[in-house]
């Protein structure tokens, strides 16, 4: 088989979720499409009908009716792919959808490799690479914040900003360029110092983008959070009493069949993820200590962490001492007085008199609500609801580091008036990594690697 898809072929494929469901939508894409839904579909005919039009018929295997269908036609260039498209909706039968697709293999189409809609929309230029990798993303964001940074990207806030720093920059690197054919005559097109001013700006925004990743890591894979504390301290009984009143959130929407996500809570449109819960989460290892480095490894890799004191079986020395142990660490993380349904009244009020506590009954579910708002409060919602780009993509994260370093590259050179040449490589570098975000420049590997992310279908 020729490994490089062709792009002159029609291809199909399933565009909802497997399983049974009450329709079933079945896409083809290409020159062909109409024609060989066409030759299966009996009503209108199909190779006479206007764009974005929708049509009543059967599927039919000679003539044996498959299914009574809907037929929706996209005609190029106003389809997602920029090709002809038809979407068939027949009922969500595994064994309908099945022998439709066999009859439109029949009659000429091929299977859809996974990502290929999105990767011919994107060859087609319906969108640049970041948009295509939105579309990802936007397909399997679970919260308010994943789904909003995925919502920018795809509708382009994210390539503007790219593709307004990529225009700035090729000016200068022709002007550079320019200097070159010129060399004999040792003239300065590109003024040193604007295009250190301009090196500056994109300096600017560039390192910006880069910190957001920090965030855009959190919001598309969740809060990396955990609960820590001594044996008995509770941590099983808090883990699952969040646990639980999200679990009842997710059932409680009538009608939903969404996936409970195991060990994630969602919290004001973000969701947290409690690592490593295996050990808390079995209920007959909970007298086993935890050693302490296991402890610490585990707390380097959270954003968040809970640690849970026992008032009621550790005295107030032993709490005092713990804290001061763990702020010697330099560990940030909420501290957490638990089972204050027993715990001795002047113990709270002890430890309430130094700052920062939070007071809790995991067992009676009391307090939660501040535990809640306190997970919330560390992670910096505003720049989400600001509407700035936030980078979420490690890719592209990788690229502004690698473009940030040749731009450094070229201040270097500026200061110490290297010539027009070497600032040309450097320049034309920091353009190659920029133009790898918006899919300027591409390999196939690159696009492989990205489109084969995609499930089939998409
Ligand atoms: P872990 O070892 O930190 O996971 O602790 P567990 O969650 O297993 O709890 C240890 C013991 O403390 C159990 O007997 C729990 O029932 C009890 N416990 C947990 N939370 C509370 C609470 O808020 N109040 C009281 N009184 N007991 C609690």
């Amino acid at each position: 088989m020729n490994p490089i898809a062709s792009m002159d072929d029609t291809i199909v494929a399933l565009a909802t979720p497997q399983g049974v469901g009450a329709i079933a939508v079945i896409r083809l894409s290409g020159k062909e499409a109409i024609a060989i839904c066409n030759k299966v579909f009996r009503g209108k005919d199909l190779t006479k009908q206007e764009s974005h039009t929708i049509h009543f018929g059967t599927i039919r295997d000679g003539e044996k009716i498959i299914d009574e269908v809907l037929v929706s036609l996209f005609i190029a260039p106003k389809s997602f792919t920029k090709e002809d498209v038809v979407e068939i909706s027949t009922h969500g039968s595994p064994y309908i959808i099945k022998q439709v697709i066999q009859l439109f293999l029949r009659e000429g189409a091929r299977l859809a490799r996974a990502g290929e809609f999105t990767k011919r929309a994107f060859m087609n230029g319906q969108f640049d690479l970041a948009q295509a990798e939105a579309v990802a993303d936007l397909i399997h964001s679970d919260s308010e914040a994943a789904h909003s940074a995925a919502m920018n990207q795809m509708r382009g806030g994210f390539s503007a900003e790219i593709a307004a720093l990529r225009d700035q920059l090729i000016y200068f690197a022709s002007m550079v360029e320019l200097e070159l054919d010129f060399s004999e005559e040792d003239v300065e097109f590109a003024d040193r110092t604007e295009l250190q001013n301009l090196v500056n700006r994109l300096q600017t925004v560039i390192k910006k983008l880069i910190d957001s990743f920090d965030l855009g890591n959190v919001i598309k894979n969740g809060v990396p959070t955990v609960i820590a504390g001594k044996p008995n301290a509770g941590k099983s009984t808090l883990l699952n009493a969040l646990l639980n009143e999200e679990k009842a959130i997710v059932s409680d929407v009538a009608g939903t069949t969404r996936d409970f996500i195991e060990d994630e809570i969602h919290l004001e449109g973000l969701s947290f993820r409690f690592i490593d819960t295996a050990g808390l989460r079995d209920t007959d290892d909970k007298v086993e200590a935890i050693g302490v480095e296991r402890t610490r490894e585990k707390m380097k890799q959270a954003s968040v962490i809970i640690y849970l004191f026992d008032l009621v079986n550790e005295s107030l020395e032993d709490i005092n001492a713990e804290v001061k142990n763990l702020e010697a660490q330099s560990i940030p993380f909420i501290k957490v007085g638990n089972k204050i349904d027993e715990a001795d009244a002047e113990k709270i009020a002890s430890l309430k008199a130094q700052d920062g506590w939070l007071f809790i009954s995991a067992g009676k579910k009391e307090n939660l609500e501040e535990l809640k708002d306190q997970l919330v409060s560390k992670v910096n919602l505003q720049e989400i609801k600001s509407g700035n780009t936030v980078v979420t993509n490690a890719r592209h994260y990788e690229s502004l580091i690698r473009t940030s370093e040749a731009l450094d590259n070229v201040t270097t050179a500026i200061a110490a008036q290297i010539s027009g040449d070497l600032m040309a490589m450097d320049i034309r570098e920091a353009l190659h990594y920029l133009g790898e975000i918006s899919g300027t420049v591409t390999t196939d590997d690159l696009l492989e690697t990205i489109f084969s992310k995609f499930c089939i279908g998409k």
